[in-house]
């Protein structure tokens, strides 16, 4: 499975919500898997669809040492601000200080089609940057990558 790199158009482009998810659905499993695969085999806490090809609003994300799919994903709520530095297989070599919310409240559905509301806070004491790396995978989704994120 194949990274997406900049300046690969399709990065840039806004992806569409996951429709008539009651229940599973084979093929965005498939992508989700797909996701976990390309993810675990780059060493990333984190990615989304269009970073391996697909213009669905999936993501998968390392929260507190287990992965977490997350369908069509919205921030909800917002709580705090703080500064991270970082960085994206699909940008190589590149690294960014970017401003994101300390904590955040998020919906999204599960792979069964469930909807899910939880909230995601980031530890830094134990490196663990869960918020942060889900505000940057919805970015994805909206075609917004690092190299065009305005620094801190
Ligand atoms: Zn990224």
């Amino acid at each position: 499975m194949d990274i997406v790199v900049h300046p690969d158009p399709r990065l840039g482009q806004v992806c569409r919500a996951v429709q008539d998810l009651f229940g599973y659905n084979p093929r965005v499993t498939q992508i989700a898997r797909d996701l976990l695969d390309a993810a675990v085999a780059n060493h990333a806490i984190g990615l989304a669809a269009p970073q391996i090809g697909y213009d669905e609003r999936i993501i998968v994300v390392l929260n507190r040492g287990q992965w977490l799919t997350m369908v069509n994903p919205v921030v909800v709520d917002r709580c705090g601000q703080c500064v991270v530095r970082e960085g994206c297989v699909s940008c190589p070599g590149f690294q960014l200080s970017v401003t994101r919310a300390r904590t955040i409240r998020c919906h999204w559905l599960a792979l069964d089609g469930q909807l899910c509301d939880a909230w995601f806070s980031s530890d830094e004491v134990n490196h663990d940057i869960v918020a942060q790396c889900v505000q940057h995978e919805i970015d994805h989704l909206d075609g917004i990558t690092l190299r065009n994120t305005r620094p801190t």
